[in-house]
């Protein structure tokens, strides 16, 4: 038979689809809050001023445009290894951490889960239930059956700790424990430092590989707060894998700027691992872009503009903050019999919002706001102009 006659429609990816309909609605006072992106009181994605002022002198310097290393900017995979590992911590200094410019979070966990399945065919995954849409998908394209383990408790609206741990208990040495580091994305639900601490423990005794994926540091208590965790993996020694993301932090989205880091147990064997994860970049695209990592490596590097982009993060932490807070309080008038306090608990972008499917269903055909069938919210694209109708729709709806 012909080679494409008896392929299928893929399925539609639930959130573009979202987006696809919230495009096509008329109403002027349409609002999309289920999308994954930052946006700012005037219902913009911002271009940072410590970008800009980045740009501005890589301008200046119109160099040429040769490949990059495999491994990417020299530059920039210290810097993002000191920001996510810290300066002065021992995997630094006793360059026990590799760390390797990646196209985004996504090209970093794929790189990861490369990898991975390379040295570790047999090994199987667990995401948290329920995880980021992509995180599934990625990690069965790469190779590997991927289970889930218990997270959210729709009852508490928390963490399903208990579960979560017992689940952890359950797995055999070398499986591969995806973590959000921060600011859970769909639930916006965060382990405290205590239940880090025994995760750490229980990935520890059993030999698990945890790979933590940070996609929004500093959106939840700060860059410091929010990457502790991962700090604190790095102390327990290794093996540890870690992506992270400059897509928000930055608002870099289209420039497709990440990382991978790896933690290895000595210098010798970090100096394997990068070897054979070079040949895992080379085989599949080479070499990455030139642009975005130059920017974050200029912003990160330069004392001045290091504390604008903090600042200018620090901003929209803080907006994000204001808007879980307006929802609440508005909430608590319009609909005072609903207790609405845990999306204040609750840290990054989105929120779980306990919004059923009914009601994203009629949030949507009779007021035009866009959410998640599942009821997740991003609580960026709220801003103080349609945080009212927001607010007056759901309550409607409840
Ligand atoms: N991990 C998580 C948890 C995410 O939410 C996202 C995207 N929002 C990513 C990874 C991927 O990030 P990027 O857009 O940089 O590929």
């Amino acid at each position: 038979a012909p080679l494409f006659s008896a392929i299928e429609m893929a399925p539609r990816d639930p959130i573009l689809g979202i987006t696809e309909a919230f495009n096509a609605d008329k109403n002027p006072n349409k609002v999309n809050l289920g999308v994954g992106v930052y946006y700012d009181d005037n219902g913009k994605v911002p271009l940072l001023a410590c970008v800009q002022k980045a740009e501005a002198q890589l301008m200046e310097k119109a160099s040429p445009r040769t490949y990059l290393p495999i491994d990417g900017i020299a530059a920039y995979d210290k810097a993002v290894q000191e920001l996510v590992f810290g300066a002065d911590s021992a995997v630094v200094q006793e360059k026990r951490a590799i760390t390797v410019q990646a196209l985004g979070g996504t090209g970093a966990l794929k790189l990861g889960a490369d990898f991975l399945k390379r040295f570790s065919p047999n090994a199987q995954v667990w995401i948290s239930d329920p995880s980021w849409e992509n995180h599934r998908a990625l990690f069965e394209f790469a190779g590997f059956t991927v289970n889930n383990y218990p997270y959210y408790d729709a009852t508490t609206r928390g963490v399903n700790f208990t579960g979560m741990l017992n689940a952890l208990n359950e797995m055999p040495a070398g499986a591969i424990v995806v973590l959000h580091a921060c600011c859970h994305n769909p639930t916006g639900a965060d382990l405290t430092e205590d239940q880090w601490t025994q995760v750490i423990q229980v990935v520890t005794q059993r030999g698990l590989v945890p790979f933590l994926d940070m996609a929004y540091q500093g959106f939840g208590d700060g860059i410091e707060a929010d990457g502790k965790v991962v700090r604190r993996f790095a102390e327990a020694g290794g093996p540890l894998f870690v992506s992270n993301s400059f897509s928000k932090s930055f608002s870099l989205y289209g420039e497709r700027v990440g990382a991978l880091s790896i933690v290895a147990v000595s210098s010798e064997e970090a100096a394997r691992v990068l070897s054979q994860l070079k040949r895992v970049i080379r085989t599949n695209y080479s070499n990455p872009p030139i642009h975005g990592g130059q920017v974050v490596a200029t912003a990160l590097s330069a004392p001045e503009l290091r504390k604008q982009w903090e600042e200018e993060l620090a901003g929209m932490r803080v907006r994000i903050r204001e808007m879980r807070q307006a929802l609440v309080q508005n909430l608590k008038e319009k609909a005072p019999n609903h207790n609405f306090d845990f999306v204040i608990q609750q840290r990054g972008m989105f929120s779980y919002s306990g919004l059923t499917k009914a009601q994203v269903e009629r949030l949507r055909n009779e007021y035009s706001i866009y959410a998640v069938d599942t009821g997740r919210i991003c609580v960026a694209a709220l801003n103080s102009r349609n945080i009212d109708a927001v607010v007056d729709a759901i309550a409607k709806v409840l």
